[in-house]
């Protein structure tokens, strides 16, 4: 295979989306192949931190709450999500975690389906996922019950007994891609709701839910999305639906005159409704500096760079480790792959831990997963290069063996 540095290089200089990277503030040294995770910092972040904490909370203290639209930065964050996802601006809001959203959106899903008592879902999925639906079916009783069947047997599996299918759409291990459209399709066909986690897709892949006719989604803020650790994740409905949706965590936010302090629930318009409790400001402003660094950018050049840097990843592994022992544990097809690269190895904690040691961070899923991320906004085709010349390295020097590199730290 006819690659080299320098077609790398090459590469990065005719790259419309290179100038991206500026917007970040990358540690010097490090190759970042884990914003899959955790999204890295932009530098628009702190100086807009700064200014909420200090002007803002500082000095307007609960002024702020009107004088800086606190109040409406759950709408307003979601609005600037609504082009990264194909959703029309009134259909998302940032709030809670994607855990707690998900149980907000299955447990209406159930609700705007009355008679019906499945969830399809597949085993594997995210654990949250999994144990947020389960969570669900404890609480309801008989009421649901959960279809978990393998990701090929979906269609088969939904029926006119099926309230949703709650599906990821990339596979946080595996990077597998799921047809949105066809799912989403073939769930409508039998009267049932879709509705998607979009964690390791928003910010990578040009996600299209309208296009799709989605009904509902939730998604993460910290992974491609660079809000911040444990930043506020995003609830998307589709308008048609937004007269049936009801949240089972009717907080006060979501009320339809919070200030009016009634005694009785009221559901408020649109996506507000789905709002529980008062929005975490910080957390929120954070993202919405960090969305500063989508405007203006095609979601589609963005998705054909991601496809690109994971060839060019997979590729090098193949010509460059060869009887490393490394398996690709991915589609090879960039059309069925999300935004990673996974590679099996049954010593892979080690290699993940000695390669982080030399500058490369990626990160291990159990049970010998090897997992690269590749944000299009700011990894360069030369840190893939490189990126694969110490993986190379640390595969044959063997480095990993040393027995520090097994120690296990709490978070992998
Ligand atoms: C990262 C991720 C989450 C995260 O959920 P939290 O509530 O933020 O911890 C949920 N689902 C999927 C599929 C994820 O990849």
């Amino acid at each position: 295979m006819n690659l080299s540095r320098e077609k790398c290089a090459a590469r990065d200089a005719a790259d419309g989306l290179a100038g991206r990277r500026a917007l970040f503030d990358l540690p010097e040294g490090v190759i970042y192949l884990d914003g899959n995770s955790l999204g890295a910092l932009p530098r628009a972040v702190a100086p807009r931190l700064q200014a909420a904490v200090g002007e803002a909370w500082g000095r307007d203290l609960i002024k702020s709450w009107n004088v800086h639209g606190w109040i409406d930065l759950p709408s307003r964050v979601g609005a600037r999500l609504a082009p990264l996802i194909g959703a029309q601006a009134h259909e998302v809001v940032a709030a809670d975690s994607t855990s707690v959203n998900l149980f907000k959106l299955a447990a209406a899903a159930i609700a705007m389906r009355p008679g019906r008592r499945v969830i399809v879902t597949e085993p594997g999925n995210f654990p949250t996922d999994l144990y947020v639906l389960q969570g669900l079916r404890d609480l309801l009783g008989d009421r649901i019950a959960l279809r978990v069947v393998e990701a090929d047997r979906i269609p088969d599996a939904l029926d006119e007994d099926v309230a949703a299918v709650v599906l990821t759409h990339v596979h946080y291990k595996s990077g597998r891609l799921h047809d949105m459209a066809e799912i989403t399709r073939r769930a409508h066909e039998v009267g049932a709701l879709a509705l998607w986690d979009l964690s390791h897709s928003a910010g990578a892949i040009d996600l299209d839910l309208n296009g799709c006719d989605v009904d509902l989604a939730v998604g993460c803020g910290y992974k491609y999305l660079n809000g911040g650790p444990g930043a506020p994740a995003f609830l998307f409905a589709a308008e048609r639906l937004h007269p049936a949706l009801r949240s089972p965590l009717s907080g006060w936010m979501g009320h339809a005159r919070p200030f009016e302090f009634i005694d009785e629930y009221e559901p408020g318009d649109g996506m507000l409704r789905v709002l529980c409790g008062t929005p975490p400001i910080l957390g929120l402003t954070a993202l919405d500096a960090a969305l500063d660094a989508f405007d203006g950018v095609a979601m589609a050049d963005l998705r054909a760079k991601s496809r690109a840097l994971g060839d060019l990843f997979l590729d090098l592994v193949a010509a460059r480790c060869p009887n490393s022992g490394l398996q690709p544990a991915c589609p090879l097809d960039a059309a069925l792959r999300g935004s990673q690269v996974s590679l099996s190895h049954p010593d892979g904690y080690a290699i993940v831990q000695a390669l982080i040691e030399r500058g490369v961070v990626g990160d291990f899923r159990a049970p010998d997963i090897l997992r690269f991320g590749f944000a299009p906004l700011y990894v360069r085709f030369v840190d893939v290069w490189d990126a694969v010349e110490i993986l190379r390295n640390v595969m044959t020097d063997g480095a990993w063996r040393e027995p520090r590199f097994s120690l296990k730290a709490v978070v992998t």
